[in-house]
């Protein structure tokens, strides 16, 4: 445990957390929304400092991060906890646990992740991911910074849902950025996921306003977020403020959780793949094997760069980022 970063002292020993925009007030011996930070005599505590759930490497493919580093091993580490409680959470066991409830947490400094990361030789980096690390926020940004002393890469895998101060503070340190678009519209994020779809935007504006390499993930999900229109109008959005060459993983949806909606139809995929293909030059489909949306292309002269098969990836047509053939930048990295 640790003292939080991030918030003030109100009435009555009540703290308010200003890292994400719910900016909870919570009164003594109270957590905030995402039950992991706590008001202790009147001051706020990060209670997972220091407190991993799970550790591994992972293919970059798998965060999803189809342009970063292709087909490279990242540790990656992830704790309890979220900000927000989406109805269809995969990894519900841990974003939606205090302290309390899930008993199998273990300890490892800053130091000790960097170090397990050093282990393997052609591992890049470090992903914060598995539940939210907005959440523990100050304890990923340690750990980031001993990473970056080490030439590893820092990989953020979140929903977005932060504060535009603790944003910015994170551009020094974390290289690239997987995030979560889970709908387009301020309904699906109050009713599926408790949270607001506005400051998501926000994040995705300032990351790339700071040059930051970033993918988007949106989940489609059978009667939620499935409409042909919404969806359009999101893929416009991101070509105009954020650029057509923004990654896009269309990503299918299976039932999980509190949400029983039938699994995401294949031609609603391959339909929405379409629609984003006219706005958009790379987009993917994931979570389901495709013959489209798999591989990646030179949008300018058309060259395959990339054949992918699940986490498979076999790199062809690129040289330093760049289509070997006509010389367009396409990658951050390898
Ligand atoms: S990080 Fe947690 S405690 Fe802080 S505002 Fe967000 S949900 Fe509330």
């Amino acid at each position: 445990m640790q003292k939080a970063s991030f918030w003030n002292k109100s009435e009555n020993n009540k703290t308010i957390c200003n890292l994400c925009p719910h900016n909870c007030i919570i009164s003594e011996g109270k957590r905030g929304n995402c039950r992991v930070r706590k008001n202790i005599n009147g001051e706020l505590f990060t209670e997972t400092y220091g407190q991993i759930c799970s550790a591994g490497f992972d293919p970059i493919e798998k965060k999803p991060l189809y342009h970063f580093f292709p087909g490279s091993i990242i540790f990656s580490v992830g704790s309890i906890g979220c900000n927000l409680h989406c109805k269809f959470c995969q990894n519900w066991e841990i974003s939606q646990s205090s302290p309390d409830e899930f008993l199998h947490l273990r300890s490892a400094s800053p130091q000790e992740i960097v170090k397990s990361a050093l282990n393997k030789k052609d591992n890049i980096g470090i992903a914060y991911t598995y539940n939210e690390p907005t959440v523990w926020y100050e304890y990923m940004l340690d750990i980031a910074k001993l990473a970056k002393n080490e030439n590893l890469k820092n990989v953020m895998v979140t929903n977005g849902f932060i504060n535009q101060e603790p944003l910015e503070k994170l551009m020094e340190y974390v290289d690239a950025f997987s995030v979560d678009l889970k709908a387009f519209t301020e309904d699906f994020y109050k009713n599926i996921s408790s949270a607001k779809l506005h400051p998501v935007k926000e994040t995705l504006k300032t990351l790339h306003k700071n040059n930051k390499h970033f993918e988007i993930t949106n989940l489609v999900i059978t009667d939620e977020n499935d409409n042909e229109k919404v969806f359009e109008e999101m893929v416009k959005w991101i070509a105009s403020e954020l650029g057509n060459d923004t990654v896009l993983h269309i990503s299918r949806y299976y039932p999980t959780y509190k949400l029983k909606n039938k699994p995401t139809s294949v031609k609603t995929l391959l339909n929405f793949y379409e629609i984003a293909k006219k706005h958009l030059n790379y987009v993917y489909i994931g979570n389901v094997s495709t013959e489209k949306g798999q591989n990646t292309y030179c949008p300018k002269c058309g060259e395959l760069l990339i054949q992918r098969n699940r986490y498979f990836t076999q790199v062809e047509g690129i040289e330093t980022g760049k289509c070997k053939k006509c010389g367009h930048r396409v990658f951050s990295g390898g």
